[in-house]
């Protein structure tokens, strides 16, 4: 008795196997043919942070406070501020360094920010073959910001 009921059970979990098989194989997939074939990303989706431009004045919002940082879990990013004629430090980095391969993307530096320098931009395709193309400097993160969408997690417009 324990024999056949084995062998409805074994019947029943391979027609149940087979059927979410056959279910699955004509499902429209859900992947795509990445990179020939792209899904449009949601509003607010995060890639690199980005240092803000001043539209007058065309400088940065960055004071090289190194707040941010300090704020990084990671560690990738390195401030260095300008030293003046003087030899006293200015309110402007010399230096702003963010290493990308090692990147969160977690918002933390644009939070611990005081100036509104910073801001999450949506460029998320930035692979490259070289790990040295993705040390991204001052000037680099402020061509990306210029070309990117705002990227905040309250989703607020591009400033
Ligand atoms: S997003 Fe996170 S991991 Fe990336 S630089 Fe900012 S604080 Fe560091
Ligand atoms: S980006 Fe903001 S927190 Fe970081 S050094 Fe510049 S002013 Fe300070």
């Amino acid at each position: 008795m324990s024999g056949l009921s084995d062998v409805v059970r074994t019947a029943k979990s391979i027609l149940t196997g087979h059927g979410i098989t056959l279910k699955e194989f004509f499902r429209e997939p859900v992947t795509v043919r990445y990179p020939q074939e792209k899904i449009e990303y949601p509003r607010g989706v995060r890639g690199i942070p980005s240092q803000k431009v001043n539209p007058e004045t065309g400088d940065l919002n960055c004071t090289a406070c190194g707040l941010c940082a300090r704020a990084c879990p990671v560690g990738v990013i390195t401030v260095e501020a300008m030293v003046g004629p003087d030899g006293k430090k200015m309110q402007y980095p010399a230096k702003y360094e963010l290493d990308y391969t090692r990147c969160l993307v977690c918002n933390l530096c644009v939070e611990a920010c005081p100036f509104d320098a910073l801001e999450m931009s949506d460029m998320t395709e930035l692979s490259s073959f070289s790990s040295e193309d993705l040390v991204f400097d001052r000037d680099r993160l402020a061509e990306i910001w210029k070309r990117s969408h705002a990227a905040r997690i309250a989703g607020g417009e591009k400033i």
